[in-house]
């Protein structure tokens, strides 16, 4: 598997877990406010995955978790083969993804391969295409992706979230209010606020005051009672 980041240690990346965090490149969105500008555009050199193994290998018990995250880890061809050998290990494996490649999740589900999946909700549904960076984008392709793929969490075959980043040009009250229509039930939900990296695909754009954001999640709570903020 093509890595481009490695992270020894991280106590955010996988809830409950002291974990490693692995990055893939690459990602078949373009969301404007996406903190991995560079993996996303492939910039950076590849890290030796054998290297990668062995250390965690030695680090199996202080270490219990890895988080592989990207860019789009699902886009990576031996992704499975990747997380097998980290379960075969001892890890528990956390998967974040964008949600497009329904199959190969639920491929991984069945075997029994992520112990925690978080999953990207971008946006209401009207704006899905436009907050993914792909505004040419058939609205109706790319959502019935994302609907199988909620579909396949909620099967319950691994642990979930849903998370989204609320960034202010992008998500107006209406928009928080249509995206817990759609999502409403008592999924783990978190609405994180847009942060500036540093390395953001499209520079600009600006993130809500915490009191902002708190009005906002009580109207998506009206919908989904179990969502709450996350890094404020
Ligand atoms: S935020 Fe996630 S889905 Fe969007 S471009 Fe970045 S890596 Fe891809």
């Amino acid at each position: 598997m093509i890595i481009k980041g490695f992270q020894k240690l991280t106590l955010l990346d996988f809830p409950g877990r002291v974990a490693a965090t692995v990055f893939t490149p690459g990602c078949d969105f373009r969301c404007p406010f996406c903190h991995n500008a560079s993996l996303v555009l492939d910039r950076d050199e590849a890290l030796d995955q054998d290297e990668i193994l062995a250390f965690l290998k030695g680090r199996l018990g202080r270490l219990t978790g890895v988080a592989i995250t990207g860019g789009e880890p699902l886009m990576q061809a031996d992704i499975t083969d990747f997380m097998r050998t980290l379960k075969d290990m001892g890890y528990a494996v956390k998967l974040d993804t964008n949600g497009s490649f329904p199959q190969k999740l639920q491929a991984i589900l069945d075997e029994g391969l992520a112990d925690y999946v978080a999953m990207d909700i971008k946006n209401c549904r009207e704006r899905y295409a436009e907050t993914c960076g792909l505004p040419g984008a058939s609205s109706e392709g790319l959502l019935s992706n994302i609907d199988e793929s909620i579909a396949i969490l909620r099967g319950g075959k691994a642990d979930y979230e849903f998370r989204t980043t609320v960034v202010k040009e992008l998500h107006r009250r209406e928009d928080i209010e249509a995206m817990g229509r759609w999502m409403a039930g008592d999924d783990k939900f978190f609405l994180q606020c847009f942060k500036d990296s540093g390395d953001i695909l499209k520079p600009g754009l600006s993130a809500y005051s915490d009191d902002e954001m708190k009005a906002l999640c009580d109207v998506f709570k009206a919908y989904v009672p179990k969502a709450s903020l996350r890094g404020l």
